[in-house]
């Protein structure tokens, strides 16, 4: 089997798997004032320092949460629902956080988001937050993070980053990106699933929607998941390897996406003139449900995802190329092929000959109305 879906979650590294392997036998209370607490409390100090070195954050900048969603949720929460802005790309966890009375801002065609539109929405002053990701999970569309926090700035707004897709595939600095906060998840850069963090910049206060504690400095209570941190850190103990290695990436998927401008009219990739993530190809074939395209390429042996799809395995049209202007029936033809440490080269032309047969199979007779390439 061939995995192509690492921006679902990429796999666990093994020197996460032996840290956490290595720390199992430890169960004490980091709250605990005894010998067993205390032995956790400083391993625990030393992952938020591990992690905050790896990702330019301080080390009490970091909020240990479960996972990137309870992070932006976290975030979000710091302003009133009619104070929040974000892009109408972004993952559903900041669009069902921000709720139906907060502001979207559109996206461009090549799916960025519009910033004249957003200084049309700022101007008008009551919006307090602005959500913006830094790297698109469907297409791998990079966002112009530093600009959307320059004009939020000049409107007194804070931002938040949505960095789970960007981390360990584009280089990344938490406090060189002039933003407020910014939401990591471990499981996509080799770590556990269910931990992750909220980080935030120095001086910013922020209030906890979990109470009952006051672990993480008062800002997210419950009992730390002391194994999963073991994990996250040591998975961010090699970013620098996983950043080398996305050259790779980057030269294999440029390669398989010519092909598809080469031979497949009907065929269209999504943001292909924006910069884009290394690793990340978003196509469309037309008239092909996304959910064919994923059960057929499961069957062929490749793994791979449709644009969006729900937590039930369900496919919906994908609200990201619909924003882009995308009709329903292309936004429900698309699939993701996302790469990671474990792709070869190999991996790259067995899925483009999978794709191209049944793009084939589907495509055999010309068509009147051929999408752009
Ligand atoms: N944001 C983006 C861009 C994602 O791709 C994901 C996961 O798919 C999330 C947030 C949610 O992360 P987590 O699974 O850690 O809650």
């Amino acid at each position: 089997m061939t995995y192509l879906d690492h921006n679902a979650t990429t796999p666990l590294k093994p020197q996460a798997a032996a840290r956490m392997a290595h720390m199992a036998g430890l169960w004490g209370n980091a709250s605990s004032v005894h010998r067993y607490g205390r032995e956790v409390r400083q391993h625990m100090m030393a992952a938020r320092h591990t992690l905050s070195g790896a990702v330019g954050a301080t080390p009490a900048g970091i909020v240990f949460c479960s996972g990137a969603t309870e992070a932006l949720h976290l975030a979000l929460a710091q302003c009133a629902p009619t104070q929040v802005a974000y892009t109408a790309i972004e993952h559903d966890a900041v669009r069902a956080a921000a709720g139906t009375q907060a502001t979207v801002i559109p996206a461009t065609p090549d799916g960025v988001v519009h910033l004249i539109a957003l200084e049309k929405i700022l101007q008008q002053g009551s919006i307090k937050l602005v959500a913006c990701m830094l790297a698109n999970n469907e297409t791998g569309v990079l966002q112009p993070v530093a600009d959307v926090a320059a004009l939020a700035k000049k409107y007194g707004a804070m931002v938040v980053v949505d960095a789970v897709q960007a981390v360990g595939k584009i280089p990344f600095h938490f406090g060189s990106l002039g933003v407020d906060m910014a939401a990591i998840s471990a499981h996509k850069m080799g770590g556990p699933a269910g931990m992750g963090a909220l980080l935030v910049r120095e001086g910013l206060d922020i209030r906890p929607i979990l109470r009952g504690g006051g672990q993480e400095m008062n800002r997210r209570a419950g009992t730390e998941n002391f194994l999963g941190i073991m994990g996250f850190a040591a998975a961010a103990e090699t970013l620098e390897a996983d950043l080398a290695f996305q050259q790779n990436l980057s030269a294999w998927k440029n390669a398989f996406e010519e092909k598809i401008v080469a031979h497949a009219p009907h065929a269209t990739i999504a943001g292909r003139r924006a910069p884009r993530l290394p690793n990340t190809t978003c196509v469309i074939m037309k008239n092909t449900p996304s959910e064919t395209q994923v059960v057929t390429m499961d069957l062929e042996g490749i793994a791979i995802s449709a644009g969006a799809a729900c937590s039930s395995g369900r496919v919906k049209p994908s609200h990201v190329l619909q924003a882009m202007g995308f009709d329903a029936a292309d936004a429900a033809s698309a699939i993701r092929i996302s790469s990671g440490r474990t792709t070869t080269e190999a991996d790259y032309v067995q899925a483009w000959q999978v794709w191209l047969s049944l793009y084939q199979r589907k495509h055999s007779t010309p068509s009147t109305t051929p999408l752009a390439a």
